[in-house]
């Protein structure tokens, strides 16, 4: 029997999820409870009228569609190169992890196919799972919430010790890695926050990371789940709101863009 995904939205022509032109193909799963998640829907990994499952032979088919864009933006640099700037498929969520035997599957078949594969997760799962998966990866674009463990706990409502030891795991095995900070006002935007970033990111020996603003793109949908939504008077961060905090990193030496 083939592994099957359940899957609730395979997007296409995304620029924001890896290099190049990709398609994204977003898991239904999630350890972690963001309150300004905006996939409220990834969440748990029950199935619902938004997710289907797909076994990897028909995801891929759905990505191949679009091969002729994922090349039309790469260089001559193997799928491995972290200066490598075509497109590809990046499996999102949710987290990529959530279904780790599916997310295996599907990422040695594009593997197979010559594309190149991006997963997007917060690391927190098991050692085991998270070398197996992201072994079969090209690039790890690692969402760190926090890097104090207290804050990271009240909130994502899990510790950071996992996620910071596989982060380092990933670094170790030479995975390229990029990390990605969400940036969200009263939890992680202050001159401290970034202080506490750059200093985690310059001790794992990361040169890059990525801003991620906190929007409000999500809030329509958990007024459709009827689920409660705690950031709804927050406001959108744009990205001359994030200049002062971006100067940290880059007085790091560290390369910091959104
Ligand atoms: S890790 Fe991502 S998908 Fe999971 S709850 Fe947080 S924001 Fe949502």
């Amino acid at each position: 029997m083939p592994v099957s995904g359940l899957i609730f939205n395979i997007q296409k022509f995304s620029i924001h999820d890896g290099p190049g032109i990709r398609t994204v193909v977003f898991f239904k799963g999630c350890p972690l409870s963001c309150s300004w998640c905006s996939n409220p829907e990834s969440r748990d990994g029950q199935s619902c009228r938004e997710a289907r499952w797909y076994t990897p032979e028909e995801t891929l088919k759905i990505c191949l569609e679009d091969r002729l864009f994922y090349e039309e933006t790469a260089g001559a640099l193997p799928l491995s190169s972290p200066e490598y700037s075509g497109g590809g498929v990046t499996l999102s969520g949710g987290d990529a992890l959530s279904q780790p035997q599916f997310a295996l599957e599907l990422l040695r078949t594009l593997r197979k196919e010559k594309i190149h594969t991006a997963i997007e997760t917060s690391g927190y799962a098991s050692r085991e799972v998270f070398e197996e998966v992201s072994g079969a990866a090209d690039l790890l674009l690692f969402d760190i919430k926090h890097y104090d463990n207290r804050r990271h706990t009240e909130g994502t409502g899990v510790s950071n010790d996992l996620i910071l030891s596989n982060l380092k795991n990933a670094v170790a095995r030479n995975k390229n890695v990029l990390a990605r900070l969400p940036v969200i006002p009263g939890f992680s935007n202050s001159a401290e926050d970034a202080r506490g970033f750059a200093s985690l990111l310059e001790s794992m020996k990361l040169k890059r990371v990525q801003l991620l603003p906190f929007h409000q793109f999500g809030e329509k949908k958990y007024e459709l789940l009827g689920l409660p939504y705690t950031m709804k008077s927050v406001k959108q961060l744009h990205p001359e709101d994030l200049e002062e905090f971006r100067q940290v990193f880059l007085k790091q030496g560290i390369d910091c863009f959104l």
